[in-house]
């Protein structure tokens, strides 16, 4: 529960795809963002690796959370090789 009231519709971002997210990948362009600039994609079970990759093949930082997680604290590093 996040307490904003309505539940949104979350979708998938990749396209095409209108499965339910169940994935928040966040990241950030460290050429064109600033460090406090986080951009979210939604994804579905079945995508998430398909956009954690192409990300992480940008070497974009990124962290990969269950929607309707607590927002964690930065995480350093992170576990992605
Ligand atoms: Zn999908």
């Amino acid at each position: 529960m996040i307490g904003f009231g309505e539940p949104e519709a979350l979708t998938c971002s990749r396209a095409n795809c209108r499965e339910t997210a169940v994935w928040r990948i966040e990241w950030r362009n460290p050429k064109i963002h600033s460090e406090d600039r986080v951009k979210v994609w939604l994804a579905c079970d079945e995508h998430v690796d398909f956009l954690r990759e192409f990300l992480a093949a940008r070497d974009f930082p990124l962290r990969v959370v269950a929607v309707g997680a607590d927002p964690a604290p930065q995480v350093a590093g992170g576990a992605a090789s």
